[in-house]
């Protein structure tokens, strides 16, 4: 198949993430990809600033990885985890504990960012069922948040921006708190919690947990708050039982400048799930884990055990990967890295605040954010950051960079130059 029929045959016949089958957004054909850069199929190469929806820490086609995939091939690369175990998983789940809230002990493996969110709830539920509290089964959350595409997931991302107009009425209702009004760096007002505090006070006997993108918030907005916000969260938490779910499927593995967000304000939550870097963007696997009380009582309940078996679970070939990314990382520098991303977003993207289209400009860790004034056409701004040999990929009214950990200093100079320019036009 030559690129024209590819793309034919794409256009045609392949569904895009939330992309019209009539009118589709324009796709770039890619041929491979290495290190932080893309080659498209005509030879173009884009540095890339995306590391694929936050995935790819190590940049792509990494030596290690690639050696760690393939010795695990020749070994399995699948077999059923009920009635099986297996190296790759245990190897995993004991590099995995260490780096976790100590409170964490039992790790329950899953396919996707949005099934982890998926199995936290039902463990929520399935926990308050256990000890007869069956009316504790809705959820509380912020705004713009976002958790998945899945059921329960969908319920507890933003009311607006996300799906809820859409599937009204067949959704599960939840409570929407604001979102948290005092940003990272920002004095804590106490203020801000008592929306939470009202809501515990009043409905906590039907709620089963918080689910909370601990500081950093992905894909509903791009926000970081307070991490006051976390520990006055945890203790209402604690005082009226309600679960706390930390989503840090986008925020682990160091993207905010910590290894899990968690560490900024130093609350464990009761609950916590992992995906996307967690194999360094090589093959989809996620984690939702929690602590041995929890895991107790849920299967000490009627059920006598936690009900949920996805077919790929512990999925061997995933499981050697990831722990040869967790590793990789752990031996890099990432700090260093992830510091020195973080200081030079925040110098070469000062400038785009004073573009008129730009309402602010934000930075932490490795992610540099611009809010713009109006939703971006997106697909003409893609064609022009291809044309300046970058990949950024808008959505809203947001453009961002989450480059990969190794991209060197004159390559995100490229990125962030390419993007101002593209912006200034
Ligand atoms: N939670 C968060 C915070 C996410 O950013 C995402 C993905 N963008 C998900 C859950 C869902 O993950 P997946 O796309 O792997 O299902």
């Amino acid at each position: 198949m030559n690129t024209t029929e590819l793309l034919q045959f794409d256009r045609d016949h392949l569904w895009h993430p939330y992309t019209s089958t009539i009118d589709p957004l324009p796709v770039y054909p890619v041929a491979k990809a290495e290190g932080v850069t893309i080659t498209l199929a005509d030879g173009t190469e884009l540095i890339d600033g995306m590391s694929s929806w936050w995935a790819a820490v190590h940049g792509y086609n990494h030596p290690v990885l690639n050696a760690a995939a393939k010795a695990q091939l020749e070994k399995m690369s699948h077999i059923m985890f009920g009635g099986f175990t297996h190296e790759p998983a245990v190897e995993l789940g004991a590099k995995l504990l260490p780096l976790l809230p100590p409170s964490m002990d039992k790790i329950f493996y899953a396919d996707s960012g949005s099934v982890a969110v998926e199995v936290a709830m039902k463990m929520a539920i399935q926990y308050w069922q256990s000890q007869g509290k069956t009316e504790k089964h809705r959820f509380a959350t912020i705004r713009s948040g976002y958790h998945g595409d899945t059921w329960h997931a969908m319920s507890v991302c933003d009311p607006v921006t996300g799906m809820h107009g859409l599937f009204a009425g067949s959704l599960p209702v939840q409570y929407f708190l604001p979102q948290p009004a005092v940003k990272f760096a920002e004095p804590w007002q106490e203020e801000a919690i008592r929306p939470l505090e009202d809501l515990l006070k009043q409905e906590g006997d039907k709620i089963a947990a918080l689910i909370l993108e601990p500081i950093v918030q992905g894909a509903g907005g791009m926000y970081f708050y307070s991490p006051t916000y976390l520990v006055r969260a945890r203790a209402l938490c604690e005082q009226y039982q309600v679960l706390l779910i930390f989503d840090e499927i986008a925020t682990g593995f160091g993207r905010t400048g910590k290894l899990f967000a968690w560490e900024h304000a130093g609350v464990e939550p009761d609950i916590m799930c992992i995906g996307k870097a967690l194999t360094g963007g090589y093959l989809t696997l996620s984690a939702t884990i929690t602590t041995q009380p929890i895991a107790d009582t849920i299967c000490g309940g009627e059920a006598g055990c936690f009900m949920h078996g996805p077919t790929f679970m512990g999925n061997p070939l995933a499981c050697a990967i990831a722990s040869a990314s967790v590793s990789l990382l752990l031996e890099s520098d990432w700090q260093a890295n992830v510091r020195r991303i973080e200081q030079q977003l925040k110098a070469e993207l000062a400038p785009a605040a004073a573009l008129p289209s730009v309402a602010e400009v934000r930075v932490l860790g490795a992610i540099g954010v611009l809010e713009m004034r109006e939703p971006v056409n997106m697909a003409r701004l893609q064609k022009r950051f291809v044309q300046e040999g970058i990949w950024v990929r808008p959505f809203g009214k947001l453009v961002y960079l989450m480059p990969p950990f190794i991209i060197r200093p004159d390559q995100l100079t490229k990125l962030t130059s390419g993007l101002l320019r593209v912006l200034s036009d």
